[in-house]
């Protein structure tokens, strides 16, 4: 297989003459890997009359949640079936004015809910170190086809960890920006409070070079902040840096991720960072606050689908309440109908004062939390998974044991901080294995330039 390798070389990435890798890498790989639901070659054609070509010849990926005008988008559900976009997405839009190319939808868990790529209506994506593995979710394909050389950056989605944990899986980098420097105009609704869009790469400056053409105000999305702006910066000396001692003793952290954690803060004391460990007495709720909160958005968001205006529609109906119970139950498949009927549940009005609002108080303590930490230190450091990529199929995980895997990505979600997972060490069955670090809100460009400093790209 062919690699982008030839391209080295910050500020002045030269991303001309790899259409060709990676439509070869795609043709001989997509049937085995199921990376993307969509091709399209011919938009590669031709050159671009780009008004701004800053991206120049750059490949970029989309997960099956980005409207691309005139194309096929259907959330890897059933319920979207034959819907063509009508307009794209801003980050698409902006993507397309500086130059880069759009190579094709990619794979996901259906409506982004899941953590394996399993929940799809094309079936699940596989890892390219090991396909018989899971390369995790929900951005799965996304993170496959930076993996095996199909595009230079993809561009996913993390509401909870979508983008970070599929990149911890296939050993790539996976950044989430802050909640709101990203348009979410466009991109298909998960939890709206939590969705952020995402990238993926091999390089940290593909991402860099991505991020700065698609981050800022965009009047379509009033969640956005105002003023956020990206300006490359000089990497300071000496970071302060904490890391989550928690997450080092939860009681099912594999053991090769333990070991690959504190080797990475060994080579940060020996680059000279200051280092200490910090605790984190929320992380027990975690996983409960954000399942309480992205189900009840998710509720509201996915009750638009109902076969009247778009998507799919229910053969046979005897009245309009039928049409709309049939299609929504055979259009959502089972992991998104689980998270409608949890959603819906706490909806309801006797039990909405004891869920919604308690987890609404912890995201408040979990910001106030991480204000607290980011005043004396400038990031912190954890496991992005507590395990390396599973087997697809493996019957032993249930439902609840997948929501709870999500523990140490869905911290920074909740607190709509910018968070990113960088490949550090395998284990034993020579599977990545992940470290993220997180920032202060609004603090992306910081991040990305400890992280480029860090993996002296
Ligand atoms: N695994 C998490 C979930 O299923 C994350 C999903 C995401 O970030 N889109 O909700």
């Amino acid at each position: 297989m062919d690699t982008f390798s030839s391209l080295l070389g910050y500020k002045t990435t030269d991303y001309s003459h790899n259409k060709k890798i990676a439509l070869e890498n795609i043709k001989k790989l997509n049937h085995i890997l199921n990376a993307f639901c969509q091709i399209y070659e011919k938009d590669l054609e031709g050159d671009s009359a780009a008004p701004t070509p800053t991206l120049n010849g750059c490949i970029v990926s989309i997960k099956d949640l980005f409207c691309y005008k005139g194309h096929p988008v259907q959330a890897a559900s059933k319920i979207l079936d034959g819907f063509i976009s009508p307009y794209s997405s801003t980050s698409v839009q902006r993507l397309l004015d500086n130059g880069a190319r759009i190579i094709g939808h990619t794979n996901c868990d259906e409506f982004g809910m899941g953590g394996s790529n399993e929940h799809s209506l094309y079936g699940s994506s596989h890892n390219y170190l090991d396909s018989t593995k899971t390369p995790g979710g929900s951005s799965g394909g996304a993170a496959v086809a930076v993996q095996a050389d199909m595009c230079h950056v993809s561009l996913g989605t993390d509401t909870g960890g979508s983008v970070r944990q599929p990149a911890a899986f296939c050993g790539v980098i996976g950044f989430k920006p802050s909640y709101g420097v990203i348009s979410r105009w466009g991109v298909i609704a998960h939890a709206s409070s939590f969705d952020t869009v995402g990238l993926l790469a091999k390089k940290i400056n593909y991402i860099e070079d991505v991020f700065k053409v698609i981050c800022g105000f965009d009047e379509k999305d009033l969640s956005m902040s105002r003023d956020y702006t990206y300006t490359s910066q000089r990497a300071k000396e000496r970071y302060n840096i904490a890391y989550l001692k928690d997450t080092l003793s939860y009681p099912s952290l594999q053991e090769e991720i333990k070991t690959s954690t504190d080797s990475f803060l060994k080579d940060l004391k020996s680059q000279g960072h200051k280092v200490e460990a910090v605790s984190c007495d929320l992380l027990k709720y975690a996983v409960a606050v954000y399942y309480i909160l992205t189900t009840t958005e998710a509720s509201s968001n996915l009750a638009r689908y109902d076969g009247i205006r778009y998507g799919y529609r229910t053969k046979q109906y005897t009245d309009y309440q039928d049409l709309i119970t049939k299609t929504r139950t055979e259009g959502f498949g089972e992991e998104v109908q689980r998270r409608l009927l949890c959603g819906n549940y706490i909806f309801d009005t006797r039990e909405t004062n004891h869920y919604y609002s308690t987890a609404i108080d912890l995201r408040q303590a979990f910001k106030n939390y991480f204000t607290d930490i980011f005043r004396k230190y400038d990031f912190i450091v954890l496991p992005t998974t507590a395990t390396t990529a599973f087997k697809i199929h493996d019957c032993h995980i249930t439902p609840e044991q997948m929501w709870l895997s999500d523990i140490f990505t869905v911290i920074a979600s909740i607190g709509q901080v910018p968070a990113i997972s960088i490949p550090y060490g395998h284990d034993n069955d020579n599977m990545p294995i992940g470290i993220q670090i997180i920032a202060n809100q609004y603090h992306d460009n910081s991040l990305l330039t400890f992280c480029e400093s860090i993996l002296k790209c």
